[in-house]
């Protein structure tokens, strides 16, 4: 099915610009990997930053759009920057935290048909990355965010007051959305997920995980 939800414009230039906090590049790289308007996109800000530089030599006030982030080393950082062809289940970019394989995973399971697997960042970074497994039918608390979170749906779908999450999906939510997910009722949904910071669900299922998980 195609692609119907991507990055907002402003999360595509900061990502381009190299000045994407890391977990939200990873994610953004991932669908990159996956979606071929975003791909389009991405070398459209490329090309009008290389003129932007060509047309004004030493002007000091023009931010330049960096390809590489300012910081590099750290487990994340190498699939933060790296955007390639489309691929099958786990995009690229993914394969050298989680593998190629999402059914070989190990998942931790959370309780009430939730799985995670957390990802590293670098040590100086903030955020937080991590897959998340939902059952199918699963209803995932009602929650607001801490800043910014990006979520690609990796396999399976889910509905939320937003609209349909599919294969490929970018949900670009900011800390005004607040949520309800309801996973696919036979397929589930496996999403890779980023926040700015640590998500805060409001519910009771997340009062009496949230201590122990971190969500
Ligand atoms: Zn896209």
């Amino acid at each position: 099915m195609a692609i119907t939800h991507h990055a907002d414009d402003s999360t595509l230039m900061s990502y381009a610009a190299g000045t994407l906090p890391e977990a939200l590049s990873a994610v953004v790289a991932a669908h990159v990997a996956m979606c071929t308007d975003c791909r389009r996109e991405l070398a459209t800000l490329d090309e009008l930053g290389a003129i932007l530089l060509a047309d004004l030599p030493g002007q000091a006030t023009v931010m330049p759009l960096p390809r590489q982030p300012a910081v590099e080393p750290a487990p994340c950082s190498a699939i933060v920057r790296k955007p390639s062809a489309a691929a099958g289940t786990i995009p690229a970019p993914l394969t050298r935290l989680v593998g190629k394989d999402l059914d070989a995973i190990a998942w931790k399971r959370l309780g009430l048909g939730v799985w995670h697997l957390p990802l590293p960042l670098s040590a100086n970074a903030t955020g937080d990355l991590r897959l998340i497994k939902v059952a199918p039918g699963q209803i995932m608390p009602d929650h607001g965010h801490g800043g910014a979170e990006l979520a690609l749906i990796l396999a399976g779908s889910y509905t939320d007051s937003i609209g349909h999450f599919g294969h490929g999906d970018l949900a670009d939510l900011d800390d005004a959305v607040e949520h309800q997910p309801i996973a696919d009722r036979e397929a589930g949904c496996i999403c890779l997920i980023a926040s700015e910071h640590p998500a805060r669900f409001k519910g009771l299922f997340a009062r009496l995980v949230q201590p122990f998980v971190g969500l």
